[in-house]
C-alpha cells in the first residue's frame, strides 16, 4: 500500500482540467473522495487530508482534486505515472 502526498497547485482555469471536489455532506463526514480496490492513497499536499484511498494510480492521473478541508487544488505527483 502506497501513500502520496499530491501537489499543491494554483486553481486550474475554468474548463481546463477536470476537477473533482466533495460536497459539503461528504466533506463533513470526514471520508475520503473516492474509495476503491486499487493500491495508492493520496493525500492533500497541504493539509494532509486523506482524499483518495485504495485507488488504482491510473485512475487519478490528469485530474485536479481539490481538497475538502483547506480548498487547495491538488494534482498527483507526475512521478507517480511511471510507476504503473
Ligand atoms: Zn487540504
Amino acid at each position: 500500500m502506497a501513500q502520496f502526498d499530491m501537489m499543491p497547485i494554483p486553481a486550474p482555469e475554468e474548463g481546463t482540467r477536470s476537477v473533482l471536489a466533495l460536497t459539503p455532506e461528504a466533506a463533513a463526514a470526514g471520508g475520503p473522495m473516492i474509495s476503491g480496490a486499487g493500491t495508492a492513497t493520496f493525500r492533500c499536499g497541504r493539509c494532509k487530508r486523506v482524499i483518495l484511498k485504495d485507488v488504482g494510480v491510473e485512475q487519478v492521473q490528469e485530474v485536479v482534486f481539490q481538497c475538502p478541508k483547506c480548498g487547495t487544488f491538488n494534482e498527483p505527483p507526475p512521478w507517480t505515472q511511471s510507476r504503473r
